[in-house]
């Protein structure tokens, strides 16, 4: 997918910040949300969701399980927002492994300031260099491609 219009961006961010608000995080008070672009264009928001043993799941994870349950099996960007204007809320290392499993051609990771500004723009080679994805494993043959949807 090519980059982002500035307009685009713009609703993205504002879908990715009401996801944000409804983030159920009492435990680490880190809300974060995204707005995930799919190959077809549909766009899936997620926000993070924690549980009292810790083990919640993170925005990004949210909207990839949300794509997925709906069908479709290719991302073509995301935008992710945090609660800070200290730091960039960029994807953790699971879910860099999520977006590399269903990661389309060109994808784009864009990391918004608390406050809905830009922060930066990663490529998924940018956050998972020398990524293990699943055409390792069907090199081998084991891999998950017969029992991975066609992609539209
Ligand atoms: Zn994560």
């Amino acid at each position: 997918m090519s980059a982002l219009s500035a307009l685009e961006l713009k609703r993205l961010t504002k879908i990715a910040e009401k996801a944000r608000d409804n983030a159920y995080c009492p435990y680490s008070s880190h809300p974060v949300g995204v707005a995930l672009v799919s190959a077809s264009g549909k766009v899936y928001p997620g926000a993070n969701v924690e549980i009292a043993h810790y083990k919640g799941v993170c925005a990004e994870a949210s909207a990839i399980s949300a794509m997925a349950t709906a069908g479709e099996r290719e991302i073509s960007a995301i935008v992710v927002i945090g609660p800070a204007m200290e730091y960039l809320c960029t994807p953790c290392g699971d879910c860099r492994q999520r977006l590399r499993e269903f990661a389309g051609k060109g994808l784009r990771i864009y990391s918004m300031w608390k406050d809905g500004r830009l922060g930066k723009v990663h490529t998924l080679e940018d956050l998972l260099p020398w990524s293990f994805g699943p055409e390792n494993l069907a090199e081998v043959g084991s891999g998950p491609q017969k029992n991975k949807k066609k992609r539209k």
